[in-house]
């Protein structure tokens, strides 16, 4: 019997993974956006799936590199100076987050929501018949300094608390796991971590099984909300009306317009990613590789070889620079150097964050019937099983089976 219906409004990993759950805790579920499932920030990301992602981006001592991040527009973290007034506020904001005490608040929120990453997704994925499309190999830090792959003390602290599995290589113990790749000095296996040879296709396949459910996927995009007595009664979109039993906002880096109409504020920028992508690289690596240097991650997928990362903070509707695309082949040439990169697809997608890097996944402080499941950031592929669950849980008044306060609007008041 069905416990009534939910709209969700944006088809990427987060509301799609909402929808799947929703469907397995017996709701009746319809996914309102105006492309196809995945095709925005979900698209194109690295694909990994890491269970001990516990360091925040924002780690003590980072302010000292806000001035290179306004000097080198193609560096791994840079900010657009026209864009500058609206992210200066969201930026103080992200640096207040980088004290030793808020790093470890954030990790281990982190780590809870990461944790459970593949359990949470593995049934969606075997249910949909698709549970080829992920692999738990580990994953492979590198470094071309010494030791750099350990990062700060405090970055080994947090990752010796949350117990999460790591092992220390030498460069001849890399190059025997990793021949693809050119010469480092040091490396950190974490064998729990993995990821999916192909990211938006793992989308695409939920998707697909939601509607094979029951669930509707309607193409619209939504343009404003009837509220009637403290709940929202009904969503509208640009060709559509949809009554609504109770909706989730799971639009990523749009999400803080519509929150703002249901009478939130939030402050959520696009920090936006690039990726290339290799169809016939001839040389691949066995598992996903993160540079920690460069700040990009390799990974090994069925439509070739993706080098994806940096972070550009800009408008979420701007024009991408694809002059960052073009760094990462030059990334991926020093870094893979018999890898064939001559011929590559380029991409840009905006990750929706709001200053601590953390989801907000909470019920409105206003409306009765809203769910907000927004503002991954880094992580939201990883993250769009476990908050799907523990969005279903929230809305059916269940026992959450993470402990939901690390990621309440509250935080950010
Ligand atoms: C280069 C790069 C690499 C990354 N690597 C990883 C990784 O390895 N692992 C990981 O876990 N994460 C990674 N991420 C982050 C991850 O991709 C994002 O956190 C995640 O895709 C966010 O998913 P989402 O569903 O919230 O947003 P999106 O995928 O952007 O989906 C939001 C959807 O909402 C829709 N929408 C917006 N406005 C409306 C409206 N008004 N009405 C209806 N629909 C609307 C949009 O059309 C869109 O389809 C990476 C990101 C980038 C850019």
């Amino acid at each position: 019997m069905s416990r009534g219906n939910v709209t969700v409004i944006g088809a990427g990993m987060v509301g799609i993974c909402c929808a799947s759950y929703l469907q397995r805790a017996q709701y009746q579920v319809t996914v309102i956006d105006p492309l196809s499932p995945g095709s925005a920030c979900s698209f194109g990301n690295a694909g990994v799936i890491a269970p001990g992602a516990c360091l925040p981006l924002a780690m003590p001592g980072i302010w000292r590199q806000v001035p290179g991040f306004l000097i080198d527009p193609l560096g791994p973290l840079s900010i657009r100076w026209r864009d500058l007034g609206r992210s200066f506020p969201w930026l103080i904001d992200w640096l207040r987050t980088s004290s030793p005490g808020e790093a470890r608040r954030i990790s281990a929120a982190m780590r809870s929501l990461h944790r459970p990453a593949f359990d949470c997704l593995e049934p969606l994925l075997r249910d949909a018949g698709a549970a080829d499309l992920i692999t738990r190999n580990g994953q492979l830090y590198v470094s071309s300094r010494r030791d750099a792959v350990l990062g700060s003390p405090l970055a080994v602290d947090l990752l010796r608390e949350a117990g999460v599995r790591t092992e220390h290589l030498g460069p001849d113990e890399v190059r025997q796991l990793e021949p693809a790749l050119g010469a480092v000095r040091s490396g950190l296996l974490f064998p729990d971590n993995g990821h999916a040879t192909n990211s938006y296709r793992v989308v695409q396949r939920l998707a697909e099984h939601v509607v094979q459910r029951g669930g509707t996927i309607v193409a619209d995009k939504v343009t404003g909300f009837d509220i009637a007595d403290g709940d929202v009664t009904a969503v509208i979109g640009a060709t559509g009306r949809y009554p609504a039993g109770a909706i989730v906002v799971a639009a990523g880096a749009w999400s803080d317009r519509l929150a703002a109409q249901l009478g939130t504020k939030v402050r959520l920028i696009a920090e936006r990613g690039y990726h290339v992508t290799a169809a016939d690289p001839g040389a691949m690596p066995n598992r996903v590789i993160s540079h920690v240097d460069h700040r990009v991650a390799i990974t090994p997928m069925d439509i070739g070889l993706r080098i994806a990362g940096t972070v550009e903070i800009a408008g979420v509707d701007a024009p991408p620079n694809f002059a960052r695309a073009k760094k990462l082949v030059e990334i991926g040439r020093a870094v893979m150097p018999r890898a064939g990169l001559d011929t590559v697809t380029e991409w840009m997608g905006p990750r929706p964050s709001v200053p601590d890097g953390l989801p907000v996944i909470d019920r409105s402080p206003h409306l009765g019937n809203v769910i907000y499941a927004f503002g991954h950031s880094h992580y939201g592929f990883m993250g769009g099983a476990p908050t799907g669950r523990l969005v279903a849980e929230l809305l059916a008044g269940e026992p959450p089976f993470i402990d939901s306060k690390p990621f309440a609007l509250a935080r950010l008041a």
